[in-house]
């Protein structure tokens, strides 16, 4: 999932050090996956390029959550066990990108970059594999299913994805096109939010639109209704803090002289605090019954709780951050969005770091925002990338990155 995007400052560029077959290879996988995108937990072929790829590299591996993989790259040397999650479905949105390796599947497409970060993993697992006699630990290759929805993450951990070995810290890459390409954003503490949903409806009593005194209508209820949520965000919430609250739907009335007898609405509720989510549920609460009992109305409000926020665990990202920047990597601070992403299930089991991969290059028209049917990924960008994962396996691998207790 996405959030917003915005121009980066100024260009950044960082020299990559793995072996230009390992960085053709993983553009050679990146368009393959591109062109046949998958939708959740539909991701038969991308699993099986999976299984081909660490077929090839003699990497030992396991199916896992339907349409996932797991595979595991074992160093010779003593050290730590980490995670490196990449997600693997696409969107149902038809592309419109112009680029060569277009989706040749109408009403699919990778617009959110999880193509890539398939890729990059494999590009890793090359790197890990191919070094592992110097390799301190064990990488657990976590090839996730259904990130969009509706969620692989909590499937793939309850069917043991960190449990043999025994994942000690987790990290996952996501495109990001307000970086530019070759820097990596590392942020400690929430980074993507909570996303709820919520469906309302509101009902009162049809009648005649010239005699309202007759009926109890519905349309000024919710106009009253919509109006009076934003006060969660508006004043009830620390203005520090963040909350959205968003009504994305509203249906309701028959013609223009019925006054309506029912409205429904569906929203979604943002959020990194989770004492503020927590909260978001009774404030709605009171707040639509509070508006229909004073129109006379009554109101039904059913909650689908959706991926809780992801929030990187504050020492292991400044531990890491410190570590890419000796090792080259230009590493950034970038603010966190309010968009969603399931890896949050990892990182509440182990600790975990989710880093943002600069794309933005005006050069190939990587300038639109994920979930866009104009997106267009730098593949410039997947070095860096395969570095990043690469770095985190040695990094914590041999002991440099610290993994903080829990
Ligand atoms: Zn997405
Ligand atoms: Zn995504």
């Amino acid at each position: 999932m996405w959030g917003s995007t915005r121009r980066p400052a100024k260009p950044k560029m960082m020299t990559a050090t793995i072996s230009p077959e390992t960085a053709e290879r993983a553009v050679a996988i990146r368009r393959e996956i591109h062109r046949h995108p998958e939708l959740g937990f539909e991701e038969h072929n991308t699993q099986a390029i999976v299984e081909r790829e660490l077929d090839a590299l003699g990497i030992e591996h396991r199916r896992i959550a339907a349409t996932g993989v797991v595979g595991i790259v074992r160093g010779a040397l003593p050290g730590h066990a980490t995670g490196l999650r990449a997600d693997m479905d696409a969107l149902p949105i038809t592309e419109d990108s112009g680029e060569d390796c277009a989706s040749e599947i109408p009403g699919k497409m990778h617009a959110c970059g999880h193509d890539s970060h398939t890729a990059m993993l494999l590009g890793a697992a090359r790197v890990l594999q191919e070094s592992r006699e110097t390799f301190h630990g064990t990488a657990v290759l976590l090839f996730q299913p259904a990130e969009e929805g509706p969620g692989g993450a909590q499937p793939m951990i309850d069917e043991g994805a960190l449990d043999d070995p025994r994942v000690e810290a987790v990290t996952m890459l996501h495109i990001d096109p307000r970086l530019e390409t070759g820097s990596i954003g590392i942020t400690p503490g929430p980074v993507n939010a909570a996303a709820d949903e919520f469906h309302l409806t509101i009902r009162g009593k049809g009648g005649h639109g010239a005699y309202p005194h007759k009926a109890i209508d519905v349309i000024p209820c919710a106009a009253a209704t919509i109006l009076a949520l934003q006060n969660i965000a508006a004043r009830e919430t620390d203005p520090l803090a963040s909350i959205v609250v968003t009504i994305g739907t509203i249906e309701g009335g028959y013609r223009n002289n019925v006054i309506a007898d029912r409205v429904k609405m569906t929203g979604t509720l943002r959020t990194h605090d989770p004492a503020i989510r927590d909260a978001a549920e009774g404030k709605l609460r009171r707040i639509v019954d509070g508006v229909a009992a004073a129109y006379g109305a009554h109101a039904q409000l059913d909650m689908i709780f959706g991926y809780p926020p992801v929030v990187n665990d504050a020492d292991l990202s400044e531990a890491f951050a410190s570590y890419a920047r000796e090792h080259g990597f230009v590493v950034e601070r970038p603010a966190p969005t309010m968009g969603g992403e399931d890896f949050a299930y990892f990182a509440q089991r182990v600790p975990g770091v989710m880093v943002r991969l600069g794309i933005y290059n005006e050069a190939v028209g990587s300038i639109h925002s994920g979930h866009s049917p104009q997106f267009r990924l730098d593949e410039g960008a997947i070095p860096t990338g395969i570095e990043t994962l690469v770095a985190f396996a040695r990094g914590v691998g041999d002991g440099s990155v610290a993994i903080p207790s829990r």
